[in-house]
């Protein structure tokens, strides 16, 4: 019964996007097409010019289709062990390290160190946590701090792991915030805004929460909530 209604539930939001997504690849189709059919034409060579674009746009195309396999198409593998995510963190910050560095961003993380392990697939936790690392970054293209925290909240079967993720980056208004989640929803130039979208769908999955904080410029956290029992409902929001 449960069961069903998460599935009926993720094929509404599929559903939902489907005018989204047919806007989103017919852009990208439109000028592969304009830019193709000029390299048939006379100045052949002074067409060239924008091959480049060409491939960036079905890069584009590639991209939006990898973030809706992601939701689409259940990971075949969708195998749950008892995973530590102090442990992913950890893999994404040594992966994620030099890009800091390069964007001038000081990280510091204040692991718990001693987190129950919770039962869930490892490879979706760690596409939220990559999401939502990889946003902080993007908004501070000119440096600054990101903080990484976990940690324990609630008593017995009501436990919660926690983990927060803060930037001092660009932030966002209220209106903004509002329209997190939303499939396609992005302010970046090369973004998918699907980054979000998985994100939310896979932590709901888990029965747990995502919180966002945000004031437009100084920064933003979002905090992640994951109920130790997975079938409780201690990361509800009021
Ligand atoms: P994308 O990163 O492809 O744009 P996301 O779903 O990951 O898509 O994010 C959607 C939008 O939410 C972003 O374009 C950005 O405007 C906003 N956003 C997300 N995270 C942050 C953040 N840490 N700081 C500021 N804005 C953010
Ligand atoms: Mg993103």
């Amino acid at each position: 019964m449960e069961r069903e209604l998460l599935r009926s539930e993720k094929l509404k939001v599929v559903g939902e996007m489907s005018a989204g997504f047919a806007h989103e690849i017919r852009n990208p189709l439109t000028t592969i097409k304009g830019f193709i059919q000029l390299f048939n034409e006379q100045d052949r060579e002074d067409n060239l010019k924008y091959y480049p674009i060409v491939i960036e746009e079905i890069d584009r195309i590639n991209k939006i289709m990898n973030e809706l396999l992601n939701i689409a198409n259940p990971n075949p593998s969708n195998e749950k062990t008892n995973v530590d995510v102090e442990d992913i963190l950890q893999d994404i910050v040594l992966l994620q390290e030099s890009q800091m560095k390069k964007n001038h961003i000081e990280l510091e993380t204040f692991l718990h160190g001693n987190l129950p392990e919770l039962h869930m697939n490892r490879d979706k936790m760690k596409q939220v946590l990559i999401n939502l690392i990889q946003n902080g970054i993007e908004a501070m293209p000119d440096g600054g701090r990101m903080n990484i925290r976990t940690y324990l909240e609630g008593e017995e079967a009501d436990k919660v792991v926690m983990i927060s993720i803060e930037d001092t980056g660009a932030g966002m208004d209220r209106e903004t915030v509002e329209k997190l989640g939303t499939p396609f929803y992005t302010t970046k130039e090369t973004g998918t805004g699907l980054g979000l979208t998985v994100s939310y769908s896979v932590v709901e999955d888990m029965n747990g929460s995502i919180n966002v904080s945000s004031e437009k410029g100084k920064g933003t956290t979002f905090t992640i909530c994951l109920p130790v029992q997975a079938d409780g409902e201690a990361c509800e929001v009021e």
